[in-house]
């Protein structure tokens, strides 16, 4: 498809703003409404509903009423299997919809709307969808005149909130388990990205997938998400976002019914690269990729690299030499690989952070400016630092965009422990042609995915999650469906023959 296409498709492109409730569109009861502008070019997207407290009521009404009446959680899992793996089947064929408004609500290039998000999302959708059949009981090793079974049964009602950096992936993360499971489930997207959560739902319906079992709420966190939050008809709630908000979640679950709370937050990830990595290049591209790819606007990113000083300026030096590719584009040029900032809001943000950089002494070898202002988007230029002290708020917070922080060492020991201190722990990386010390290097940093020689690597079938402050739940493999279901043990007599 060329350029031109993608535009012309987004000028006739239907957007519909309202919440989606018991199977059905809808504005929210009070009529409040929100702009969405596409942080692309600032237009405005069109109005979406501003749901509140009253809308989380009639939602979690709705879920309730479906999740007891057995209407999806009572269907064989071979059944609910055939109705996911038909949604994801009607995701697919909706593809470039779901990508081209993936990419206007947020800004990331449409090559990786079509390919990661959408891509990811319906690969996440059919694989629960498909192993959900395949998860068995268990019977414990009982006395012999009785019988103890093992089972899984869903949670009941699950509200999941998430943000706006992924905003089908990380829906699809949480939906997906939670459907498989049996649950009933209300989803308010981040009011940043709300559009594919909602196109979402409706082809749900359309696959099969009955009314009031899937609803989602577009608005704002402290109204209709907090609401969810607090809510004391609510079992569950799976939460991904910052780590300042997942407190908060965590707070309110408890003053409430204690409903189960998962939570998936903040990183500021440390990539650590020895002198002795078995391929430089891999390791300088993985870096720089890495942390540029989505605008720098992933949880995961490797914010924090540590290079050996010996091999320090050479890896500068190529580092340097990839920036250009990352130079921001017209997010709907396929050939595009970085593009907008979610919204004026995060863009401050990244550059009250390159400004605090530069003035704590940090030496700027690339970036540090906004691009394309004549776009009327938010584009940064990819940035990197280089003499950063572990002191700088560059160094220490996450930014959540595309500005690398270089650090220097000459000890692993004494990398491994800056690297270690963080409030963070998601995602870690050591590069080294030495096993054992890839090994004991992975043994001590304290994350929920270490990487050895790669930075890049994901796949449905392993767990996502951090150590920390980085949240306390597993998106992703079969872990996940940990979140949403309960154990329950059932004691059966034998009677004497
Ligand atoms: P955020 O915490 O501001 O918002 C996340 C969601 O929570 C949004 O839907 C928002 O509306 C809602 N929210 C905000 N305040 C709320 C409140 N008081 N009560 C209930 N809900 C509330 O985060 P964000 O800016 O949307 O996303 C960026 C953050 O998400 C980063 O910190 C990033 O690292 C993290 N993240 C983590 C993972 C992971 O898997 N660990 C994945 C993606 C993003």
């Amino acid at each position: 498809m060329t350029d031109t296409t993608w535009h012309d498709r987004a000028r006739n492109l239907n957007i519909d703003g309202r919440a989606f409730i018991d199977g059905q569109r809808t504005w929210s009861r009070s009529g409040q409404q929100f702009d969405n502008l596409s942080p692309i070019d600032g237009r405005n997207l069109g109005p979406v509903a501003r749901c509140g407290a009253d809308d989380v009521e009639l939602a979690v009404a709705n879920a309730r009423a479906a999740f007891e009446d057995g209407r999806w959680a009572n269907l064989a899992p071979a059944k609910r299997k055939r109705v996911l793996v038909k949604f994801a089947d009607l995701m697919q064929r909706h593809r470039d919809e779901l990508a081209l408004l993936e990419t206007l609500d947020m800004g990331k290039p449409i090559k990786y709307s079509l390919s990661v998000d959408l891509g990811g999302a319906a690969n996440c959708i059919r694989w629960y969808g498909e192993a959900i059949d395949k998860v068995y009981g268990e019977i414990a090793p009982a006395p012999s005149d009785s019988l103890a079974l093992i089972t899984r049964e869903p949670v009941g009602v699950v509200a999941a909130i998430v943000p706006w950096n992924y905003p089908m992936l990380m829906a699809s993360w949480k939906i997906a388990p939670a459907l498989a499971a049996g649950n009933s489930v209300v989803l308010k997207p981040s009011e940043k990205s709300p559009l594919t959560a909602l196109r979402l739902a409706e082809l749900a319906l359309e696959a099969g997938i009955p009314p009031g079992v899937f609803n989602v709420l577009p608005g704002f966190g402290n109204e209709a998400g907090s609401a969810l939050a607090l809510h004391m008809d609510v079992d569950c709630i799976a939460f991904t976002g910052s780590t300042r908000v997942g407190k908060q979640i965590l707070q309110m679950a408890g003053q409430s019914n204690l409903k189960r709370a998962w939570t998936e937050l903040g990183g500021k990830s440390a990539n650590i690269v020895c002198a002795d990595c078995p391929d430089l290049d891999a390791a300088v591209a993985a870096s720089i990729g890495s942390i540029f790819f989505n605008q720098g606007e992933s949880c995961n990113a490797p914010s924090r690299l540590f290079v050996e000083e010996s091999i320090r300026e050479r890896f500068i030096e190529k580092a340097l030499a990839l920036v250009p590719d990352f130079t921001p584009g017209d997010p709907l040029d396929e050939n595009t690989v970085m593009g907008a900032i979610v919204d004026d809001i995060q863009l401050g943000t990244i550059m009250k952070y390159i400004g605090e950089g530069k003035a704590a002494g940090a030496r700027l070898l690339a970036g540090g400016e906004r691009m394309r202002l004549e776009s009327g988007g938010y584009y940064v230029a990819p940035t990197i630092f280089d003499n950063v002290h572990a002191d700088m708020s560059i160094a220490r917070e996450e930014i959540f965009g595309p500005v690398l922080s270089v650090l220097g060492f000459t000890s692993l020991d004494d990398a491994v422990k800056q690297a270690n201190a963080t409030q963070y722990g998601l995602h870690a990386a050591v590069w080294t042609s030495d096993l054992s010390k890839a090994i004991r290097t992975s043994r001590a940093l304290r994350a929920g995915t270490v990487h050895v020689n790669q930075y890049d690597n994901d796949d449905i079938t392993v767990p996502f999650g951090g150590y920390k402050q980085s949240g306390n739940g597993r998106d992703k493999s079969l872990h996940a469906f940990d979140k949403y279901t309960e154990l329950k043990t059932t004691w059966i007599q034998v009677a004497r023959a």
